[in-house]
């Protein structure tokens, strides 16, 4: 999702509606600091707010996301049903689709549960020709680092185990629109929207 198309967006329709920042806001029990951050380009909204954005704001959906997000591939799918399981003794990464058990080292494994990136865990994401690339500030230190980078797709998963003492450039091929997954051996699993 490109944050500040759709942010761009949100800010005309708003205006077009007679709605302040605030009044938007208000109507979806969120505080205004977050219209503004949506609208500045800084964040896009969450996908489970769409709905109401687009509501409020009379437009529908795929109208909200300009074509860049196929709604219906982001939904659909088993990406939704993607789950990522590390090993906290040997580090081995385990993805499945599928309820499933796991264990690796004698011990039972929990699946991950993905957070909003937040500024610290958000990656970079910039397109050069027909791929993106992936860049973080993120710390790289053996105690603190992101393990793996994950592009799901409403079909492929794509995962790159990172290692620590390496910055992050990453290319991946630009198969469509989906979670990019990211991976902080302190702070779990991060998702954004790609
Ligand atoms: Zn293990
Ligand atoms: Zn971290």
């Amino acid at each position: 999702m490109d944050c500040s198309k759709v942010g761009e967006l949100i800010r005309l329709k708003r205006i077009e509606n007679g709605l302040t920042q605030k009044q938007l806001a208000d109507a979806m029990n969120i505080s205004d600091k977050t219209i503004s951050k949506w609208e500045r380009g800084l964040g896009c909204p969450d996908v489970a707010l769409l709905p109401e954005v687009a509501k409020l704001l009379k437009m529908n959906i795929e109208e909200l996301l300009k074509g860049d997000l196929k709604m219906n591939e982001l939904m659909n799918g088993n990406m939704k049903k993607t789950q990522f399981y590390v090993c906290s003794q040997c580090g081995n990464i385990i993805t499945g689709t599928a309820q499933m058990t796991v264990s690796c080292c004698g011990h039972k494994l929990e699946a991950l549960k993905p957070q909003k990136a937040d500024q610290m865990h958000q990656l970079k994401v910039e397109t050069i020709e027909d791929e993106w690339y992936v860049t973080t500030e993120h710390e790289m230190t053996k105690a603190h680092h992101i393990g793996f980078i994950a592009l799901v797709t409403g079909e492929r998963v794509l995962m790159v185990k990172q290692y620590p003492e390496w910055g992050i450039h990453l290319r991946l091929p630009k198969f469509g629109h989906g979670y990019l997954y990211s991976y902080c051996t302190q702070h779990g699993l991060s998702y954004q929207l790609i």
